[in-house]
């Protein structure tokens, strides 16, 4: 599973670090960057789901996008610089 954050969106409420800090840290800035790989996907997917802006992406290895779900909220996989 692949996991971004969207930046613009991201309040840096931080519950994705409480719940998974091995792979959401907080930078200087104060927003969520993916530290680790996602492999405890279940925790993950809950610390996405407790995202209270929805800023948290989550794909299959595919770049399919798996959360969130609904097509209105669809963002393309961004590949790394
Ligand atoms: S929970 Fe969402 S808003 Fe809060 S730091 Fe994580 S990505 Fe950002």
């Amino acid at each position: 599973m692949l996991v971004q954050v969207d930046r613009n969106v991201c309040i840096g409420a931080a519950p994705c670090v409480a719940i998974a800090g091995d792979v959401f840290q907080l930078d200087d800035e104060g927003k969520a960057i993916i530290i680790g790989p996602a492999n405890d996907e279940e925790n993950v997917k809950l610390a996405a789901e407790a995202c209270p802006v929805r800023a948290i992406f989550l794909y299959e290895d595919d770049k399919k996008q798996i959360y969130p779900p609904e097509k209105d909220q669809a963002r393309p996989y961004e590949e790394a610089n």
